[in-house]
């Protein structure tokens, strides 16, 4: 059992800070204990160096999930490293001490919100703790973020006026939590009397859930209610969570009346997080729906120079140029590979150069960019139904051109993190409901069509392989 916990933490984990941190930090680790009777477990790592480093990173992360996966409330995690055994004892960290010790973290203050919320209802809480790091400032802006920038920025010179709600969509670690604090970060400058709260839908869920425990559900609503900024993260968790979404509905409504603002942000458009009400996803639409899309070489280059820049780390341009090239499309991995370059670098007392990073990330394997598979999906398709790339692109509805461009659709979502615009714009510039609805059919015809699965498995192979 420990193990399929473990397991569904790492998926959790994949799906919030990307599979890269998973392979890079957690991939070695171990679940070693569980003790129900002391609420407590041990994790173990293969070494100090990444014990640490997830310590200071992820405890928050695996105290939140796991804590969830194993239904308590409280939990003490343990931190322990192979062939260490005396490490064990110095690394037990009782979950208050993690709270205190990353209080600049925000996933601790999130968990330390729902803490709050249990015995407090009533206190008057102005502002949700918001991460000062995560300002207009540090946001590098670029093509692929300058229309979710330019928007959050507006929403902080007219609240509740110019787009409301602003809904930010895109991939994992491309920068939408990091607006959503520069937001708050901004307004909170501009009006120190706004009351703002940001807060996860998963807290926002669990706090909930509590209200209707202890019989406060009113206290939540009007809590809520009250509020001249909210902020509400990864809405797409609030999928087939009835209760919550009508609960979330009526305080969007009060809120949206009252012309308070409202920001979400989600990894799809509004119309594709399945199991979300229709009216609360045509509400989502209301204002601003802004995108993020994946970085460019440019972009990554830029920002890894602004973080290096912060944590004085000196970063050539050939190195930058290397470190971005190698990771693909998560900004936060992107970080990730910028401090463990530095961490080696530092530990073993040798200035960054090339070859140094070159041997740090060499475990990250070259990765694809998104537009090179973009144009591999369509010429394998293109290949494999005997089509020329124009027919694929045109508006031609023949019926084998239309299955071959569903199937570019479908797997072009699949293995690229563009969104479903940029691959509709590839693709003779559809919109993205086309895209959906291709990928949707394909997925249907998948579930019944031996023939039509096993043609697309040979596309999918060709395409990975060749
Ligand atoms: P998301 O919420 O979309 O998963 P985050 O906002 O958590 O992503 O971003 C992941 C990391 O990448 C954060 O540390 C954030 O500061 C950084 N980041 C993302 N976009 C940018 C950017 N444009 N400029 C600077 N840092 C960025
Ligand atoms: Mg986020």
């Amino acid at each position: 059992m420990v193990q399929l916990i473990w397991e569904d933490f790492l998926k959790i984990l994949k799906q919030e800070a990307g599979s890269q941190i998973v392979e890079t930090w957690f991939k070695a680790a171990n679940f070693k204990t569980w003790n129900p009777d002391e609420k407590s477990v041990v994790i173990e790592f293969p070494n100090q160096f990444v014990s640490n480093w997830v310590q200071e990173h992820y405890l928050s992360l695996i105290k939140t999930h796991i804590s969830r996966l194993l239904h308590v409330d409280t939990l003490t995690i343990s931190l322990t490293t192979k062939n260490n055994a005396n490490q064990h004892d110095r690394n037990i960290i009782p979950a208050s001490v993690i709270q205190e010790k990353e209080s600049t973290s925000i996933a601790i203050v999130q968990s330390a919100l729902v803490a709050n919320t249990k015995n407090n209802f009533s206190r008057k809480q102005k502002y949700s703790v918001i991460n000062p790091n995560y300002q207009f400032d540090t946001f590098v802006v670029g093509p692929s973020n300058s229309l979710a920038h330019a928007a959050a920025y507006a929403v902080c010179q007219g609240l509740g006026r110019v787009y409301n709600p602003l809904f930010i969509y895109g991939g994992t670690g491309l920068g939408k939590t990091h607006l959503m604090h520069a937001i708050a970060n901004e307004v909170k400058k501009k009006k120190e009397k706004a009351v703002i709260r940001y807060v996860t839908t998963d807290q926002f869920m669990r706090e909930f859930i509590t209200s209707i425990r202890f019989d406060k559900c009113n206290q939540f609503r009007e809590k809520y209610e009250k509020i001249d900024l909210l902020l509400l993260d990864d809405i797409q968790f609030l999928s087939n969570k009835e209760q919550t979404q009508e609960t979330f509905f009526h305080i969007f409504n009060t809120l949206h009346q009252k012309h308070k603002q409202i920001i979400l942000s989600s990894d799809t458009f509004p119309k594709e997080i399945k199991g979300l009400q229709n009216r609360l996803q045509s509400r989502m639409e209301w204002g601003l729906v802004a995108d993020i899309q994946t970085p460019d070489l440019e972009t990554k280059i830029a920002i890894l120079k602004r973080k290096a820049e912060n944590q004085a780390i000196k970063l050539d341009d050939d190195v930058a140029d290397l470190i971005a090239s190698r990771i693909l499309s998560n900004i936060r991995a992107l970080e990730g590979a910028l401090v463990r370059v530095g961490a080696f670098a530092t530990l073993t007392n040798q200035p960054i150069t090339l070859d140094l990073a070159k041997q740090v990330l060499l475990h990250i394997p070259e990765q694809k960019n998104d537009g090179i598979m973009l144009e591999k999906v369509l010429r394998t398709v293109a290949k494999h139904y005997s089509i020329s790339l124009q027919d694929l692109r045109s508006k031609k509805r023949q019926q084998s051109i239309a299955r071959a461009r569903q199937i570019a659709f479908y797997l072009m979502k699949k293995h690229t993190i563009s969104s479903l615009q940029a691959i509709g714009n590839y693709i003779g510039g559809r919109d993205h409901s086309t895209v959906i609805h291709a990928i949707g059919k394909i997925k249907e015809y998948i579930d019944d069509d031996r023939i039509l699965e096993s043609k697309v498995k040979m596309i999918e192979q060709d395409i990975l392989t060749g």
